[in-house]
């Protein structure tokens, strides 16, 4: 990958939210949600971060977008350090990077009707425009998502769970972004539904050149669409590779397992496949485990494990895993 075609680089990001203080606010313990991670994603491809609810995926989107602060380390946007620099100087890159809800009705107002919701977005850069290039923006704009632009008059509690996610896929395109966080955005819609709005994410960046960070807990999701896939636990990232050799080739034991509960449409190789169920829950990232952060739940564990933060080191190819056995 030439450093050129880098779109978003994230260096050692840490959040780490004060979880106990002393009576004076001093604080004494911390969630560690985001503990070091490293990533960069390709202008015009799709990088996916995955994990279990807690393990620190959402928070590390946030922090992308700003919305935290980060405790520690950089995140490059085409080049620049947007982590260091203050809300003014924040202002582009707000349009630029883009946020796309998993809950689609939770993020539009009831009140709003679907033009007024995409109008806003389209009047948001506060630049003049005539009534006529307005209204013919959002009409291309509610046809690029596949939403009949007849439909501008409805209110959202009139729609679908699938178009109110289209409608919130047009009022970020509005602002003309490049990069657009997606966290979980088909989680909340039935299955029948999810593909269609992963086919529109991607005829979407094919059109546009869109670049995404797709957040997800679903392997099954995140394979149809993501370039480069990244298993998160715990606020660590475990496993990193492109998404058909992380098929193919899954080495991390965490990884394993949450391959092991996709299912298979093939009828014989789902009878073949055993499950690997983990044993136990996500410990709190307020406590989290000494040495690696999955040893307890780890069937390979040694007493390595137990004491030294297995670091994440490329195996090859780009094939990054976080584990001693490797
Ligand atoms: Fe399991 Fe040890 Fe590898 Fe962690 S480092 S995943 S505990 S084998």
């Amino acid at each position: 990958m030439s450093e050129q075609n880098i779109l978003l680089k994230v260096e050692n990001l840490k959040m780490h939210f004060p979880a106990e203080s002393t009576w004076f606010g001093k604080p004494t313990k911390f969630v560690k949600a985001v503990d070091g991670i490293d990533f960069q994603i390709e202008s015009g491809k799709t990088f996916g971060l995955v994990g279990e609810s807690g393990c620190g995926k959402t928070t590390a989107g946030k922090c992308v977008l700003r919305i935290y602060e980060p405790t520690e380390g950089s995140i490059y946007y085409q080049g620049t350090d947007i982590s260091k620099i203050t809300e003014s100087q924040l202002k582009p890159y707000r349009r630029s990077i883009q946020l796309i809800f998993q809950d689609p009705y939770g993020s539009l107002d009831p009140r709003q009707s679907v033009g007024s919701i995409v109008r806003e977005a389209v009047l948001a850069d506060g630049k003049k425009k005539a009534e006529a290039d307005v209204k013919a923006r959002i009409e291309e704009l509610l046809t690029l998502v596949e939403l009949d632009p007849s439909m501008a008059g409805r209110y959202p509690h009139e729609m679908s769970g699938g178009q109110r996610q289209r409608l919130g896929i047009a009022r970020a395109l509005a602002c003309e972004p490049k990069l657009i966080v997606c966290d979980e955005p088909v989680s909340a819609l039935d299955v029948s539904i999810q593909a269609q709005i992963i086919n529109l994410f991607e005829s979407l960046q094919e059109k546009l050149g869109l670049t995404y960070l797709f957040i997800a807990h679903d392997l099954a999701v995140v394979r149809h669409i993501a370039d480069t896939i990244a298993v998160m636990y715990l606020g660590h990232i475990v496993e990193m590779m492109d998404a058909g050799e992380l098929y193919a080739n899954p080495c991390h034991p965490y990884t394993k397992a949450l391959l092991s509960a996709v299912p298979v449409t093939d009828y014989y190789t789902e009878q073949k496949r055993s499950r690997i169920v983990l044993e136990g829950e996500v410990p709190s990232p307020i406590h989290a485990p000494s040495g690696c952060p999955f040893h307890p739940r780890c069937r390979h564990a040694a007493d390595l494990c137990k004491t030294q933060m297995p670091p994440l080191v490329d195996q090859g190819g780009g094939h990054f895993v976080a584990c001693h056995n490797y």
